[in-house]
């Protein structure tokens, strides 16, 4: 059943947008494609090397590779052995769980766990989307509440949404959340040999925790710590930017002390980091956060969220495929609409979940007792706990679908 329609405007071409454009030129699981033309506005002249490192679940990766980008992530993407989760205090390994190792996530989910920089993500969308010339793609171009009028808008415009602000204006700006994530990337050829990985690494600490993992096919590691700024004696910039040029002191003065010297000479053999303040919005609450009128939210500016479920990028992307489906369905307005019911619950879930998690990766309190408890809960049933189905599996009948790759 292909749709014939009107054009459909679209603000911002990061990871959401990109890839919704992509989806669009595909036929949706079994039905015929949508003929109706995307136009993307890019208010950035040229799309940048913002955002560092992302870990891809299979619940995205399975999206992206039906698409037909397999071989471009694989050649530019890390498919990690394990997942290792130590304590920050003394390097113990709490719990692992095989990804690639034992074909672990591919066979149970049908499509990898991968890993890899932001800015190679978006530059396969960005030439598969170019490539079907399907796409009215403007860069350079600010979207402006005026243009609006007539058409049918999908803000994926990230977490400081004009889309957003213009037409939820009584929605609440985004709260920092207290926390900030120095952001670095080391080649590993340049690195001792024991901090040299094959895997996704996290290490647990009180108000803090360090994650390590390959990018760039394994050539470079991808460092995060992130860390409740309330404790920095050097209070970072709350502004709303989203890449800076990290003040150092907060690494120097309040994670360097804390951990343990095998890891902190990984974190001193970094020669730059970058600064990423935190924002995020609650949870969505029902559908009529995502859409009103003619006018959908897809990504970080329907439901931006804290990194500590590494799903952000991961939601956006299936966002696109949720709209995809309902475009090819019915009428513009229709679809939206159908798309907002469908995805609110499950955003609204990953978005709990991240916030829940920060909160146990950071625990801290008198005696110790909260992380004492969360280390044994992770020591006996770590490989549970760190294997979501509900989130991997995407939804009914997808754990039964054939791998993809
Ligand atoms: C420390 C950290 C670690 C993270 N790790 C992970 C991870 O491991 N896995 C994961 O899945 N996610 C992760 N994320 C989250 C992920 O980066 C975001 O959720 C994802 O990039 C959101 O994609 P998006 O397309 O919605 O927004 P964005 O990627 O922010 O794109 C928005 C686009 O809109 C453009 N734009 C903005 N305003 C306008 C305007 N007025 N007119 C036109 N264009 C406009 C912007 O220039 C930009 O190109 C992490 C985030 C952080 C901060």
């Amino acid at each position: 059943m292909g749709t014939v329609n009107s054009d459909l405007r679209v603000v911002g071409a990061g990871i959401g947008g990109l890839s919704l454009a992509l989806a669009h030129t595909r036929p949706p699981r079994g039905l015929g494609r949508a003929e109706r033309r995307l136009v993307i506005q890019e208010k950035t002249p040229v799309l940048s090397e913002v955002g560092a490192g992302l870990q891809l679940g299979p619940n995205a990766v399975r999206h992206l590779f039906s698409w037909g980008l397999a071989s471009e992530l694989r050649s530019v993407a890390f498919e990690p052995q394990r997942l290792i989760i130590h304590s920050l205090l003394n390097g113990e390994i709490l719990a692992q769980l095989p990804l690639a190792e034992q074909g672990r996530i591919l066979n149970q989910y049908g499509a990898p766990y991968l890993t890899l920089r932001r800015a190679d993500l978006q530059q396969i969308l960005l030439q598969a989307v170019n490539k079907t010339g399907a796409t009215d793609l403007q860069l350079n171009q600010a979207w402006q509440p005026e243009a609006m009028a007539g058409s049918c808008v999908i803000g994926a415009d990230g977490l400081w949404s004009s889309v957003r602000a213009s037409v939820w204006p009584e929605a609440q700006a985004p709260k920092a959340t207290g926390h900030v994530a120095w952001r670095a990337l080391v080649s590993q050829k340049a690195l001792p040999p024991a901090w040299r990985s094959d895997s996704v690494r996290v290490w647990l600490g009180p108000r803090c925790h360090v994650v390590a993992y390959p990018v760039a096919a394994g050539e470079q590691l991808n460092i995060v710590a992130i860390a409740n700024q309330k404790d920095l004696q050097a209070a970072a910039s709350t502004t709303a930017t989203w890449d800076q040029d990290a003040d150092l002191n907060g690494v120097r003065t309040f994670l360097l002390p804390k951990t343990p010297a095998a890891l902190r000479s990984l974190l001193e053999a970094v020669p730059a980091w970058r600064q990423w303040p935190l924002f995020d919005r609650p949870p969505v609450r029902s559908a009529a956060d995502m859409v009103r009128g003619g006018v959908a939210l897809l990504g970080d500016a329907a439901h931006p969220m804290r990194p500590y479920f590494a799903q952000g990028a991961a939601m956006a992307i299936e966002d696109a495929a949720e709209l995809t489906d309902a475009l090819s369905e019915c009428s513009v307005e229709l679809a939206l609409s159908r798309y907002a019911q469908r995805r609110w619950e499950r955003c609204a879930r990953v978005q709990s979940a991240s916030e829940r998690n920060g909160r146990i990766f950071h625990a801290s309190g008198p005696f110790g007792w909260v992380q004492k408890a969360r280390d044994a809960s992770l020591r006996l049933f770590g490989p549970q706990l760190m294997d979501p189905a509900w989130l991997y599996g995407g939804g009914p009948g997808l754990l039964q679908s054939p791998p993809l790759n």
